[in-house]
């Protein structure tokens, strides 16, 4: 067999994609972060006839291509919450307007076997728009988000994630100095937010392309 490793992650990657449209996601499948834009682009975003979009701290997002895309559109309003030039009066202004933008795309820490999200979150932003707020969420997810169970993905983020999202954000906590979690008080601290997100309410509002390919950490 040719390829068998991204033979082994599709099959993983469907068995998931059919236990998330149980619990009532829109999910799509790409076998690259190039692919993952074009159905964002060509599938999903001219479905809704959006106005305004935003995002949430996601490397993934970044990965494919489509915040470079989105942020270059003359026909949105952009939300950008990248923005490093904003005083922090103003990023919290956006982060609030955020909340009722069309769109709101990022990703996800995890992703169980059973097709639950759970994420961690420094500020609660990224968590409150995939519950409530947005029209639509789409959510960006490379293969290697998939877990378990729950136990497996809060392992994950707390022993992975976390403390490698510290070391990019040039963050002063102790897992950037040693790559594991001390459950600091660090002003910097990242953790401070979990959600478990077991079904999409309303149905279909919260989109998901997962990606046969590792994006983001
Ligand atoms: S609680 Fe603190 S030390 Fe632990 S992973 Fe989060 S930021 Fe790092």
């Amino acid at each position: 067999m040719k390829n068998p490793i991204d033979n082994y992650w599709k099959l993983k990657l469907e068995s998931v994609k059919e236990n998330l449209e149980n619990n009532k996601f829109e999910v799509f499948i790409a076998d690259t972060a190039e692919s993952a834009k074009q159905i964002a682009l060509n599938r999903i975003i001219p479905e809704l006839d959006i106005k305004s979009v935003s995002w949430g701290g996601s490397m993934s997002f970044i990965g494919t291509g489509l915040f470079h895309a989105l942020n270059a559109d003359k026909n949105l309003e952009v939300l950008n919450t990248f923005d490093r030039s904003l005083s922090p009066d103003q990023m919290f202004e956006l982060r609030q307007k955020s909340l009722l933008v069309d769109l709101f795309i990022t990703g996800t820490n995890a992703i169980t076997q059973a097709g639950h999200l759970v994420n961690l979150d420094m500020v609660g932003n990224r968590v409150a728009a995939i519950m409530w707020g947005p029209k639509n969420v789409l959510l960006i997810v490379g293969r290697n988000k998939l877990c378990g169970d729950l136990e497996d993905a809060m392992f994950r983020i707390k022993n992975y994630a976390a403390p490698v999202n510290t070391m990019n954000l040039d963050k002063k906590t102790p897992c950037s100095k040693i790559g594991v979690c001390h459950d600091c008080s660090s002003p910097d601290r990242i953790c401070n937010y979990w959600t478990i997100t077991e079904k999409c309410f309303l149905k279909g509002r919260i989109k998901i392309i997962l990606v046969n390919e590792d994006l983001g950490f």
